[in-house]
């Protein structure tokens, strides 16, 4: 089972709870769950002694400890995401992209926002907070500080996203199909954008396609994929 973009937060418990109840019911009998970034709207480290996200660590926890293995893929707001917080879950990490071997086909996984190639300005703070050295340096800064980091980051991304056309902050086609023909893969599952859909795209002349999970704002969002295939699906919150 795959699921991202849930950008839980303290401040939108619903999304949590709904998430808690998923990984207790349908995810305990899931062969592996994967979590394609975005998980926690903001994460500032792992040594934040956040009361919220401990609580979703321990449930996470859970479902590894019961057999299904977790693994995660850093998102746009969660890349801080460490060694430390996959120690305590048990969740493993991914590199961003990888390649799943799933009933005997490769499948390309991503969080996606490196594909928003459109979107120059922020590929450019992409870049800059993805680099390691950049990463060591924000994490000697004191709890109190990368918060305000990261709140100012949030305003200016949401500002940024005002400012561009829906276009521009959607993943780039030419590079999607690109990364596909780079990994020799016809499948390929990301989210980021919240725009959940199943497209058709051309790889080497053959006929690809491309999973977009949505994002859990209103609903939750969960693609299955057993030996028939894949779904996406609505999950529904009351
Ligand atoms: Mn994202």
């Amino acid at each position: 089972m795959f699921i991202s973009d849930l950008h839980l937060q303290a401040a939108r418990p619903e999304i949590g709870e709904q998430l808690i109840e998923f990984l207790k019911k349908e995810a305990l009998g899931a062969d592996a769950l994967f979590i394609l970034g975005d998980l926690f709207e903001t994460w500032i480290g792992d040594d934040d002694p956040d009361p919220y996200h401990a609580t979703i660590q321990t449930a996470l926890g859970s479902v590894v400890k019961t057999g299904t293995p977790v693994f995660f893929m850093h998102g746009n707001r969660d890349f801080m995401i460490g060694k430390k917080f996959s120690v305590e879950t048990g969740v493993q990490l991914l590199p961003d992209p990888f390649v799943l071997g799933l009933y005997g086909k490769d499948v390309l996984l991503s969080h996606g926002d490196a594909y928003c190639t459109d979107d120059v300005e922020y590929q450019a703070v992409r870049s800059m907070t993805r680099d390691p050295q950049w990463q060591a340096m924000m994490l000697q800064k004191s709890l109190a500080e990368r918060r305000a980091f990261a709140d100012q980051s949030r305003a200016d991304s949401e500002a940024h996203g005002e400012t561009i056309d829906a276009e521009i902050s959607d993943v780039n086609v030419a590079a999607i199909e690109e990364a596909m023909r780079t990994h020799n893969v016809r499948l390929m599952v990301h989210g980021h954008t919240h725009r959940p859909a199943v497209h058709a795209q051309t790889v080497n002349g053959m006929s690809a396609k491309r999973i977009v999970l949505g994002d859990w704002h209103e609903h939750g969002s969960v693609l299955r994929w057993d030996q028939r295939g894949p779904q996406l699906r609505t999950l529904l919150r009351s």
